[in-house]
């Protein structure tokens, strides 16, 4: 049984009613008219239900205004909502306040303002930043490149057979020289839960911090900095059911003070003359020029709206819906199904049909109305590593059903059998 009315979750979600479909005439190039659309790419991005709709257009049709700067009125209602909105985030994931939440354009903005702001500043030939070899090109591409550019020895915690960490190689890489560990909490591409806290531990026991990379984790299961043990997190919106455009970084406040701002301009600073500049508080020293407001308004709106189901039930869903597409997908003989088992995963199915390419897999199943990703999902050395160019992804959030996931199936069987 559900946790929560799933029906009325999907009554939200307009979306989700829509068809698909033109006029196909070969395989491959869509589905029939008037096709149920079967919406399993959420670890791309998730829908937005109305309340989170009804917030931005609120916002733009009753108080449209630029933030911080104003003493009119409709200025102060969208500060006070906007300003508000970092407090939201921040209760979310048991931050100390708005201080501690910097709002950004994602995730990936989050790492690049961290790998910037500290890592250029203080890393050097004699640093190491440690990273597993299943992170997202978000972390894995910004500490790369920034390790190139300071000198740090850029290092990856192995990925074992079965899509785990390797432990042992982690206590390995994490040495003295270690400045910063950056990890993926939930795997987008193998739906691996890490041992963040395990991986604080090490981390702290060689004064070195700690990153995580939220994305796939803080919208589908409670996550609390403190529990954690994480230093920096990241995250967006769009796949918790807010809007593109915005997502968080939160900092440990003191680690944040000492940082240098990332970009400079209005609104970050607190006195300017020709020849010097001082900062705002924080976070607004983070946030330069004019932010994604409605956005923001809209994130806190999301989380409200995730925050109501109780995210133990977006937990318990996902868990469900991945372990049963996990144990059909398994049962068929020419699946490789990528990642750990069933009860120790996020919500999402990585796989690969032997003899179909994950892209034609993917376009065979548009023809039935089920949307999935193929592809490397930003993680291409860990494919290198898996020995397959591309693999297909079916992610779910709170309002997929088990049908949907037998809709998955069937289709996954048909492409089998026109392939075969
Ligand atoms: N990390 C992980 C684990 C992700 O799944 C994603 C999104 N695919 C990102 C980072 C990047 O998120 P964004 O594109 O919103 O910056």
């Amino acid at each position: 049984g559900y946790a929560f009315d799933v029906e009325s979750v999907r009554a939200d979600f307009p979306i989700l009613d829509r068809r698909v479909g033109g006029d196909p005439t070969t395989p491959g190039e869509g589905p029939e008219d008037d096709t149920p659309l079967v919406y399993l790419d959420n670890a791309a991005t998730t829908h937005t239900p109305d309340p989170v709709v009804d917030a931005i257009a609120d916002y733009y049709r009753g108080y449209n205004a630029n933030v911080h700067r104003g003493i009119h009125q409709l200025s102060q209602e969208a500060s006070v909502a906007y300003e508000e909105a970092h407090d939201r985030v921040a209760e979310f994931i048991g931050a100390d306040g708005r201080e501690e939440i910097v709002f950004t354009k994602n995730t990936t903005e989050a790492e690049n303002l961290v790998a910037h702001a500290w890592g250029l500043r203080e890393l050097g030939p004699e640093d190491s930043v440690v990273l597993t070899e299943m992170e997202h090109h978000s972390s894995l591409v910004t500490w790369q490149q920034v390790g190139k550019r300071t000198g740090a020895d850029v290092r990856f915690i192995a990925v074992e057979e079965d899509g785990t960490l390797d432990m042992d190689h982690a206590a390995e890489c994490i040495d003295d020289s270690t400045a910063m560990v950056s990890a993926v909490h939930v795997s987008n591409a193998l739906g691996t839960i890490n041992p963040i806290r395990e991986l604080a531990d090490l981390a702290h026991d060689h004064d070195a911090y700690l990153f995580v990379d939220g994305a796939q984790s803080v919208p589908t299961r409670p996550v609390d900095v403190g529990d954690l043990g994480a230093d920096f997190l990241a995250f967006s919106a769009h796949k918790m059911c807010g809007p593109t455009g915005i997502g968080a970084l939160y900092g440990r406040k003191e680690l944040l003070d000492a940082m240098e701002p990332f970009l400079y301009g209005g609104d970050m600073i607190r006195r300017v003359t020709y020849e010097e500049s001082t900062w705002e508080d924080l976070p607004w020293k983070f946030e330069a020029g004019t932010p994604s407001i409605a956005q923001g308004i809209a994130f806190a709106a999301a989380v409200d709206y995730v925050d109501d189901i109780g995210m133990e039930h977006v937990r318990a869903h996902e868990d469900l819906l991945a372990a049963y597409a996990h144990e059909r997908l398994s049962e068929l003989d020419d699946v490789t199904v990528y990642g750990p088992p069933g009860d120790r995963r996020g919500g999402l199915v990585s796989f690969n049909v032997e003899g179909v390419h994950a892209h034609d897999l993917s376009s065979i199943l548009n023809d039935f109305g089920v949307a999935i990703r193929a592809g490397d999902h930003c993680t291409q050395p860990l494919h290198d590593k898996l020995g397959a160019a591309a693999s297909a992804r079916a992610s779910f959030y709170v309002y997929n059903t088990v049908e949907e996931v037998d809709a998955l199936i069937d289709a996954v069987d048909e492409a089998r059998e026109l392939f075969a």
